[in-house]
């Protein structure tokens, strides 16, 4: 391995722009990314590869390094189910189709949410475009921020606690590939899977261990486990799975610029598993300063 090949931590691999539900443009997460002493870092946006190029080219000119990457959206039943996806080939035929396919059911589950909302509230569809990035992954985050324009919540945490709540009724689920499904397109691309916030609460709750073990079958690289929205009890559990069958764990922000209050850094990856993402990642390849 040659010297400048080497990356260098602090390492936050999770992150999101304006190409899906942050607020914030690649470069200006990058850049966000550095204040906070970060030195690598992944643009994972949820189902899209769009910001690679400006937070690659962004991270350079900071000197940090970038490591491509992806949230990929699935479901294991009602679970939400979230596979960061590392050093994918962004023109893998397969993995382009569905990406794209689960990007189109965004937009009109989406304006179903809203077609929902608007019985009970001064809410179109046009809100809600107006704080969607041209091309952006949409989600509900962006259902919450016209929630917020209109003045009918404060932030995006009060809308997803109220009216974006399932409780409530206005939510609609969107389709996404099962997690094996998830896990083999991820593969077959030459990246490196690890579920995102595997252990949270709700309806991201975790998936019985017996599927996780299939899925490491299948080539599920690890765990993200020091994530805020993990508890305690779970990641106990998943660090020893991790123990087990010798998997990768990682620790990462997922900031949302103003959307959550992560913060870049708040949680980090350590330079081995590190090393060991970009050792087994082979569809793209990680931009060195
Ligand atoms: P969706 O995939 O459209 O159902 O929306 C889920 C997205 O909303 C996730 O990617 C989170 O980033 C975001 N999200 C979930 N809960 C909250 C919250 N309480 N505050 C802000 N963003 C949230
Ligand atoms: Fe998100
Ligand atoms: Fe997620
Ligand atoms: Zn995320």
């Amino acid at each position: 391995m040659q010297e400048r090949r080497r990356f260098e931590g602090p390492s936050d691999l999770h992150l999101h722009s304006t190409r899906s539900d942050g607020t914030e443009p690649p470069q200006m997460v990058v850049q966000a990314a550095h204040d906070h002493g970060l030195r690598t870092i992944a643009l994972t946006d949820h189902d899209t590869t769009d910001g690679w190029a400006e937070a690659a080219e962004a991270s350079a000119s900071l000197g940090m390094t970038f490591i491509p990457g992806m949230e990929l959206s699935a479901a294991h039943g009602w679970r939400n189910v979230h596979v960061l996806a590392y050093l994918i080939d962004p023109d893998d035929a397969e993995l382009r189709a569905e990406t794209e396919r689960i990007r189109e059911d965004r937009v009109g589950r989406a304006e179903r949410i809203v077609a929902n909302i608007s019985r009970d509230y001064d809410l179109q569809w046009e809100d809600v475009l107006a704080q969607t990035s041209a091309g952006a992954t949409v989600g509900r985050p962006h259902i919450a921020d016209a929630l917020v324009a209109r003045g009918f919540v404060r932030d995006r945490g009060e809308a997803f606690a109220g009216i974006l709540h399932p409780r409530e009724g206005y939510f609609v689920p969107h389709d996404a590939p099962d997690p094996w499904t998830a896990v083999r397109l991820v593969v077959a691309a030459g990246g490196v899977p690890i579920i995102a916030h595997p252990a949270t609460s709700g309806r991201d709750r975790m998936m019985p261990l017996g599927v996780m073990a299939e899925l490491v079958e299948l080539g599920l690289a690890g765990f993200e486990i020091d994530h805020r929205e993990n508890t305690e009890a779970g990641k106990r559990t998943l660090r020893e799975l991790a123990r087990r069958h010798d998997l990768i764990v990682t620790g990462s922000s997922d900031y949302h610029g103003r959307g959550k209050p992560n913060l870049p850094g708040e949680n980090t990856t350590s330079d081995a598993m590190v090393a060991r993402i970009l050792e087994r990642g082979t569809g793209s390849a990680p931009v060195y300063p």
